[in-house]
């Protein structure tokens, strides 16, 4: 991947973000996560704010101080998850934060973030995708981590002739 144009910034009350260094055209490839997946259990509290979801109670650490490390989130924002990475969702001007939905990353139900983000839609607390509003799960459609899809077929577009489905019980999700 060429190195997108971004810079590691002051984003205010947030403290540190992830800022555009030059304009960029949508479905720009801003950051990665790829990395080791590791157990919950594996990685201490203190780092459970920068780490990425990848699986049930598997998280990848991403580089301390590196791009993925300070991406902030926002209720309204300007990127999306596109398969192991983040991409602008529209043009993005010189300047601009990026950010990204983290509840479109994170399923593990305890999870409760403040949002101090002052966009209008403004959550207030970020939740796990479980709990994110049927018409907010439709507008972000496959733009999610992988994990989440394989757990929530997508329901938009073409109406599935078959269940969405195998026949049987799908695993529950583990609880905490
Ligand atoms: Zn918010």
């Amino acid at each position: 991947m060429r190195r997108a144009p971004v810079f590691i910034g002051d984003a205010g009350p947030k403290g540190k973000g992830v800022f555009a260094a030059a304009p960029m055209r949508r479905s720009t490839r801003v950051a990665s996560f790829r990395g080791r997946p590791r157990w919950i259990w594996e990685i201490p509290e203190a780092i459970w704010p920068y780490t990425v979801q990848v699986d049930y109670d598997r998280y990848v650490i991403p580089r301390k101080g590196g791009v993925v490390w300070f991406f902030n989130h926002s209720c309204e924002p300007n990127c999306v998850i596109s398969g192991d990475g983040i991409k602008t969702e529209r043009n993005v001007e010189r300047g601009e934060e990026l950010t990204f939905d983290y509840s479109t990353d994170v399923d593990w139900p305890g999870f409760a973030m403040k949002c101090s983000c002052g966009s209008r839609s403004c959550r207030g607390v970020v939740r796990a995708y479980r709990f994110l509003p049927p018409e907010l799960k439709l507008r972000y459609g496959n733009r999610v981590a992988p994990f989440i899809l394989k757990e929530y077929p997508q329901k938009q577009g073409a109406a599935r002739s078959g269940p969405a489905a195998p026949a049987g019980r799908r695993a529950a999700p583990r609880s905490p």
